[in-house]
This record gives structure tokens, sequence and C-alpha cells, in this order.
């Protein structure tokens, strides 16, 4: 087995990361594969060599978190940074082969804003696996809504959910599935959103995949009340990697957060899997009957959780949808005063 800290990078390296032409070839490809299949990254291996982190410059710090994926390390690259480390060992045949995720890697590299967390580089040596963003401050909104029990006003709901269905209709735009669109990859950072993990759902999968013993789902708490029903029906033992994510499986996951945002829980709270399966699959819905909300707040559940992806909203509509909620719903603030410009209208 390989150990996961201490011993030094083998170095593999690949044809072409000496080449010193190889960053004007690079460009030449990469533009190539705008008209051919730009999903593969064989095409694109040469300029993912500008991506390419040697594992020997970073230093890793305090462990952070342990996720499906891997584990979080607090770290240091040029200033301070987050390093996902791979579990590698996991890197079996059976697994998704390293393709897949320097195809992931250049997926992230593509990404730049506002609401999206930074991505810096990765290493793709084996079985050195490792991708660098910018460390996020702040907390995840699971944290505030799930451990913390922070309230959120409407107002702040508002806001924050502006933000995420900006970084996703961004992703969407770009033609970037998230795949893992929850509370635990959304940081709040004095109020402004960061959104994580973005389209690194099979990457997740390769470790998490091989945990999933036995007929068992391996279904991690807290993550089935994200997938849409056409998730929910495709579910098989050890096939998530083969799940059909669309835009519209992230749409409806961004109804969960919404739903979160609102009531400080998860949509069918306290039930058993097998319940929330058979509901979701069948097309029943979260009860909305003791929500203390607006009609128009609760049309936003609606049209994320609709049973049929061709139904749900998208992205840049939630978004023009939730700027238009009226404002006697927002949170009024004294420095604020509503009724001085209301008496300039009259
Ligand atoms: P999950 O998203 O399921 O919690 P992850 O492996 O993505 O699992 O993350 C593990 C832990 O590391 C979580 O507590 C997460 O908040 C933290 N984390 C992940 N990415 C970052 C980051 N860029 N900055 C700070 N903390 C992070
Ligand atoms: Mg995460």
């Amino acid at each position: 087995s390989v150990k996961s800290d201490g011993s030094r990078c083998v170095s593999l390296s690949g044809s072409g990361s000496t080449d010193s032409g190889g960053a004007q070839r690079a460009d030449s490809l990469d533009m190539s594969n705008k008209h051919g299949d730009s999903r593969w990254p064989r095409q694109n291996s040469l300029s993912m060599k500008e991506w390419d982190i040697p594992y020997d410059e970073l230093k890793l710090f305090e462990v952070i978190g342990r996720g499906r994926f891997g584990t979080v390390y607090r770290g240091s690259w040029h200033g301070a940074v987050a390093v996902k480390l791979l579990h590698v060992h996991s890197l079996h045949s059976d697994c998704v082969p390293l393709d897949t995720f320097k195809h992931e890697v250049a997926t992230f590299r593509k990404t730049r804003h506002e609401n999206l967390v930074l991505f810096m580089g990765a290493c793709m040596k084996p079985p050195r696996l490792a991708i660098v963003t910018s460390l996020c401050k702040g907390m995840t909104l699971y944290t505030h809504i799930h451990l913390r029990k922070d309230k959120f006003t409407a107002n702040k709901s508002v806001l924050v959910a502006q933000q995420i269905s900006q970084g996703m209709g961004y992703l969407h735009a770009r033609g970037i599935i998230h795949k893992d669109l929850k509370t635990k990859n959304i940081f709040l950072e004095n109020g402004k959103v960061v959104i994580t993990d973005f389209g690194l759902f099979s990457v997740t999968k390769m470790c998490f995949g091989n945990n999933a013993r036995g007929d068992s789902l391996g279904i991690p708490a807290g993550w089935l009340c994200y997938l849409a029903p056409e998730l929910v029906r495709a579910l098989r033992p050890h096939a998530s990697l083969h799940l059909p994510f669309s835009k519209a499986t992230d749409v409806y996951a961004f109804g969960t957060v919404w739903y979160e945002l609102l009531c400080g829980e998860y949509p069918f709270k306290g039930q058993p899997p097998e319940a929330i399966i058979w509901q979701v699959g069948k097309g029943v819905k979260q009860s909305l009957a003791n929500m203390q909300a607006s009609r128009d707040i609760k049309d936003i559940l609606m049209v994320c959780w609709a049973y049929r992806a061709s139904e749900r909203a998208e992205f840049p509509r939630l978004l023009t949808t939730l700027q238009k909620l009226p404002r006697k719903r927002l949170a009024r603030s004294p420095s604020h005063p509503v009724h001085l410009s209301r008496s300039a209208d009259s």
C-alpha cells in the first residue's frame, strides 16, 4: 500500500514535459479542440503541463477534513492553499483511470468567477494526485445551517441564492456540470459565496466507490436529498459513475440548498434512505405545508424540484426570479428607511 505522507514523489516525467516547444504546441492543440471532442485530456495533455504542480513544492500542514474524495490539507504553495490529496491506492484498474482525473482537472482550469473557488493547479503524477485551490475562509453553508444552526433571514437567503445562481449559471454557460452541488461545497466568506468541487464527481467516486462493498448502494449521509428523480431511479450498487448528471440535476440540487437555507434542515428529514428513494423516484416531494414562506419563495422550490428535468428552470431564470422577489419580503434595516423613498414617490 502507498503511504500518504512522508515518502517522496516518484519522478515519472511524461513525454513532452521537458519539451521547450511545448507551450506553443499546447496552444494550437487547445484551439483544435474547439472543433473536435474536447472532453478527452489526450489532446489537452501539453497545455495541462502548465497546471502541473510538482508535489515537492507543496507544503502540507494540518488536515482540514476528510471527504469521500480524499484528504484535504491546509497547505502552502506561494501562499495559503487547500490541497486535496487523493487516496491513490484506490486507483485500481476497476476505478477511474488517470485520464478521468486529468479530464476533471482540465475542466477546473477553465473556470474564473467571483463565486467559484480559485483553481491553482494539480499534482498529476501518480502516486501523487492532488488538486490545489485557494483556501476558503469562512465556513460552509452546511456548518452554518446544520452545525451552528444559524438562522438565515429571507433577505440573506436570497442574497446567498443569487450568488450561487450566478456561479452555477457561469459553470453551465461553460458547459460544466457541477454534479455535487450541496451546502458542504458552498463557503460563505463575509457574505460572499464561494462554490467548490465542481466537476470532480468522478474523481470523488473513484475513491468512494472502492469503499462500497457488497450490494449496498453506499449512499453517504446527506447526499440523497440532492439527487433528482432521474438520478435516484438510476442508482445501482457500484454504478454511481454512470449516473445521468445534467444541468437540470444541478438545478434540482440547488432547490435542496434553497430549502436548507429557508428551513434550516434537509428535506425528508429523519427518513430512511429507502423511503426517500421511493418517494423521490415516484415524484413525491417534501411537503411545504408547514413552511413559513411566501408563494413566490415556494414556487422557486417547485420549479427546481420539478419531476421532469425539462420543466426545471435554468440558472439565469432563477437569478432573475430571485432578483424580482418583492422588496417587502426582505429585511429592512434602520439605515435604509423605506418610508423615505416612498414619500418621495408619492
Ligand atoms: P465534503 O465536501 O463532502 O465535505 P471534501 O473532501 O470536499 O468533502 O472536503 C473535506 C473538508 O475540507 C470539508 O470540511 C471542507 O469544508 C474542507 N475544504 C474543502 N475544500 C476547501 C477549501 N478550498 N478551503 C477550505 N476548506 C476546504
Ligand atoms: Mg467538498
